[in-house]
């Protein structure tokens, strides 16, 4: 359903940093630009055909939002209508991208638009529906989780997290039953982990669900293998 320009934790530079992405016509989603997102948007021409970019950031760890500035500054000067704003950016409230953009010198409302929207609301994104949840990460800075409607399809997407929120685990008692759960998994596993070791999550979802729940944010430690031994989908990078 999604593709991956990345699909690995902040240190795997052979996965890059985990983002995912969804085309219809000329619009594009991103879910987050971390460091060298760009730079694999770039080589990968992903861009192609494109002329309405929305960005939707869960937090503003480096490996979500790092390349984020030079992506808009990219579509602002090199893509589509030169000095035009492309890119869209929606985050949560309390999610500080205009500031950090700012530091960066990307002037919001002219280089791109940017959308403050309420946790727990849902909002029209032309060809989606979207909604943001808080997520269990860090203390320093707040993380969301995305639940997205796409073409009839019904996507949780967890962001950073260490916990699954109850409904996924126990849908039968949920109103809502997800097509594709993306969560961040990882093969390091030690007591405080910020992100969910896939030994947590294999404690967690029960065998039936696995198949629609697919690891991503993987560390260089994740075995593939492993993971889809237990029943779980792994993403891979597509462009
Ligand atoms: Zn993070």
């Amino acid at each position: 359903m999604l593709k991956f320009i990345g699909s690995g934790s902040a240190f795997n530079t052979k996965l890059g940093n985990n983002s995912a992405y969804y085309k219809v016509g000329n619009q594009m989603l991103l879910i987050d630009c971390g460091s060298n997102i760009f730079h694999r948007i770039k080589e990968n021409n992903i861009l192609e055909g494109i002329e309405h970019i929305h960005v939707l950031v869960t937090h503003t760890h480096a490996d979500h939002v790092g390349s984020l500035a030079d992506f808009i500054f990219y579509s602002y000067y090199c893509h589509g209508e030169f000095a035009k704003p492309t890119v869209s950016v929606y985050s949560v409230h309390d999610v500080k991208i205009e500031e950090l953009l700012a530091i960066n010198g990307v002037i919001p409302e002219l280089h791109c638009i940017t959308k403050k929207f309420q946790s727990d609301t849902q909002y029209n994104l032309n060809f989606c529906k979207v909604l943001f949840e808080k997520s269990s990460h860090v203390e320093e800075i707040p993380s969301y989780s995305i639940e997205l409607y796409i073409d009839d399809k019904l996507i949780y997407y967890t962001g950073d997290t260490n916990s699954l929120k109850l409904s996924l685990l126990n849908p039968n008692e949920s109103s809502q039953v997800y097509d594709y759960v993306y969560v961040d998994t990882c093969k390091a596993d030690y007591e405080g982990n910020v992100h969910l070791s896939l030994r947590k999550l294999s404690e967690l979802v029960s065998r039936d669900l696995r198949s629609k729940f697919w690891c991503m944010h993987l560390d260089e430690g994740f075995d593939r293998q492993e993971a889809e031994t237990l029943g779980f989908k792994v993403v891979t990078n597509e462009f």
